[in-house]
């Protein structure tokens, strides 16, 4: 163009925002400290073209002018200024929409009193291709600044995905806003629990002192407006948030809810000095997506933690009931032991003897039985207090134990015992609990056998499992009974079983320890034929 026009020189001036434009390209010999890279004010170009003589769409000023510059570099106050070279041609170079992008200028000397016609068509020519770049590197640069926002939001995203609590998330979101929009204060608030308690975190940290969670309260019809208009609000439609940023001794703020239509669970207040430059309609939106995401992982985290304090409840609750279970009965232990001596006096009394016996034998029979509900509970405690460690056993000598135990009764009622088994069978087990395991199952095999009954037992291993079998021969299980003998909750007493000692949890216990060792106990039985009982151990 400089050529074409015959000036001293031409340049390209782009805006930069409400304040400055930046000198883009020059060409020629301009005036003195006109560079690339400098910044000079609008006001000045607006003085320049308000007393410009138009031509169509150019506007010419033959006067000397003299504008103000940002000249990087320490540059003194004085020098900061440029006198153009008399006679400036310029083309404001603006969108459709008649939003100022630049402007396409050239200086002097250059028969400035009378450009022909065809001169000014050939300069608008130039400035209109000088719009177009113009507008495409707007463009370039507002997508690239959306895609910078967009990854930074992302990795506030994430941070606040990855959040234990909700105080960790605000102080992840506190931080991350400060890099997705350039802010001076970031201050962000959550309800930890609806309308309970309000958590707020802010950078720098002093800004919490001056804006407590308290403020979101202020904040609410607010974020209202925001959720029903779809953006985030600024200080220059809401008066309240330009004072807020007063009382962080800053000018501009952004606010922006946590949370979506479905209510608001918190804020987002953003702040920055009046020399900084004004919200952008790109940070605006950007602001705005970024607090619905939050509000939807800030449910997530909240409902994360309910769980776990549910988990840490329950936990306190077992705890307790386990200590209580083994303080009660291991009070009602005493008095137990006391009335079965005390029965035993009684019967060897001559004179009662005499006098027929009945009620004192059944108090003894209600002792026993108490007595061994008794040592059931306490097992049962004892196995739920302290996992044991698994240890090498030979399971076979196991099984053999079990029924020495049942020795004298099972000679008493002339049942043998059968074993199918290896002389000698190593594996890891928890000997305690396997011991309770399968001294019950073996004396209810002998208990509920018929007289001259036999009863077999075999223990075989394979790669993954232990195998127990116990069989007997004896008055077996009812198939309705047999759904529920495991279940605590579900016994029911069984009338041809109830004179036989015993307390009726056995089985129930069994099944939590073998449970609780990740195995399975499982029964068939046929009544009047027999019953099998099977315990699988993990190996
Ligand atoms: P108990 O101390 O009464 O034996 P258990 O929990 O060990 O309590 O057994 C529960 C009930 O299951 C018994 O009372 C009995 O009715 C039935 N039962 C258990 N084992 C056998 C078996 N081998 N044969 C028949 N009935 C059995």
């Amino acid at each position: 163009m400089r050529d074409v026009v015959d000036a001293r020189a031409a340049m390209i001036s782009r805006v930069v925002d409400a304040e400055w434009l930046e000198v883009l390209s020059v060409t020629g010999e301009p005036s003195d400290g006109i560079v690339v890279g400098l910044r000079w004010r609008r006001t000045d170009l607006g003085r320049l073209l308000s007393s410009a003589e138009h031509l169509g769409r150019l506007h010419l000023t033959k006067r000397r002018a003299v504008s103000y510059a940002e000249i990087p570099g320490d540059v003194p106050e004085t020098e900061r200024y440029i006198a153009h070279h008399l006679g400036l041609l310029i083309a404001p170079l603006s969108t459709q929409d008649d939003e100022l992008l630049g402007i396409l200028a050239t200086e002097g000397p250059v028969d400035l009193l009378h450009p022909g016609p065809g001169t000014c068509e050939l300069v608008e020519l130039y400035a209109e291709q000088a719009r177009l770049a113009l507008s495409a590197l707007r463009d370039q640069r507002r997508l690239s600044e959306r895609l910078r926002m967009s990854y930074a939001a992302q990795s506030v995203l994430d941070a606040a995905a990855a959040s234990a609590d909700l105080p960790t998330l605000l102080d992840g979101v506190v931080a991350g806003v400060g890099q997705m929009v350039p802010a001076r204060g970031v201050w962000a608030c959550a309800e930890l629990e609806p309308g309970v308690h309000t958590d707020a975190a802010a950078v720098p940290s002093e800004l919490a002192q001056r804006l407590g969670p308290d403020v979101l309260t202020l904040l609410e019809p607010m974020l209202h407006t925001c959720l029903r208009s779809g953006t985030a609000s600024t200080h220059e439609t809401e008066t309240v948030l330009g004072r807020l940023a007063a009382v962080a001794e800053l000018d501009q703020a952004l606010l922006t809810p946590i949370g979506d239509g479905a209510g608001t669970r918190g804020a987002i207040v953003v702040l920055r000095a009046v020399e900084d430059p004004p919200w952008t309609t790109d940070e605006l939106a950007a602001a705005y997506a970024l607090g619905l995401r939050l509000g939807t992982l800030a449910d997530q985290v909240r409902g994360r933690r309910r769980d776990q304090e549910t988990a840490e409840e329950l936990v306190r609750l077992d705890e307790y009931r386990r200590d209580l279970v083994a303080s009660i009965t291991h009070d009602l232990k005493t008095p137990l032991t006391a009335i079965a001596l005390n029965t035993e006096l009684l019967e060897s009394d001559g004179r009662l003897a005499e006098a027929g016996s009945h009620p004192v034998a059944a108090i003894r029979r209600s002792a026993e039985r108490l007595a061994s509900l008794v040592d059931d509970l306490l097992a049962m405690a004892r196995t739920e207090q302290q996992a044991g460690a698994l240890v090498e056993m030979d399971v076979v000598a196991m099984m053999r134990e079990a029924c020495d135990l049942v020795e004298t009764e099972a000679a008493l009622r002339g049942i043998a015992f059968e074993l199918e088994a290896p002389d000698e069978l190593w594996a890891p087990v928890d000997p305690t609990a396997l011991a309770r395991v399968l001294a019950n199952v073996v004396s209810n095999a002998v208990k509920f056998s018929l007289p001259r009954g036999r009863v077999s037992l075999g223990v075989s291993r394979s790669e993954t499992e232990l195998e127990f079998r116990c069989t007997d021969e004896g008055i077996g299980i009812p198939s309705e009974r047999l759904e529920t003998i495991f279940d605590l909750s579900r016994r029911t007493p069984d009338s041809r079983t109830e004179d036989l000692p015993g307390s009726g949890i056995g089985l129930a216990i069994c099944e939590r320890i073998v449970t609780r060792l990740g195995g399975r106990i499982t029964a068939e039985s046929t009544p009047g034929q027999g019953s099998t009982f099977t315990v699988r151990l993990p190996c």
